[in-house]
């Protein structure tokens, strides 16, 4: 499942060594397919996401972040943990929320 029918820039440049965060609302979310289960190997980000404006939140959202992003067993299997930086450049408040709506009626369909 790809988040790009979401119309969702992802940085996708080379990580460095910082792992990205998520907020409170993202806690758990894999970066790369948005599960929820078996999280594997931190997500790192690039340096440019990781300092500036951006630094310190969610990489899914840009709320605040207070925990650390992991990829899930899955995506580690695909290497999308090798694809680069995880961290959603172009999302907005509506655009937001219709991402989560979405994922609600994904996960319901899916369950
Ligand atoms: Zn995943
Ligand atoms: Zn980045
Ligand atoms: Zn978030």
């Amino acid at each position: 499942m790809s988040r790009h029918q979401y119309d969702l820039i992802v940085c996708l440049k080379q990580p460095g060594t910082s792992i990205g965060k998520l907020c409170e609302r993202c806690d758990g979310r894999c970066p790369g397919c948005d599960s929820f289960v078996k999280p594997e190997v931190k997500a790192r980000i690039c340096e440019e996401c990781s300092f500036g404006k951006g630094g310190g939140k969610c990489i899914i959202c840009g709320n605040k972040g207070v925990c650390e992003a992991y990829y899930c067993h899955e995506c580690v299997l695909l290497e999308k943990d090798r694809d680069g930086c995880p961290k959603i450049l172009n999302i907005g408040s509506n655009k937001l929320d219709n991402f989560f709506e979405q994922k609600k009626q994904k996960q319901l369909t899916q369950d």
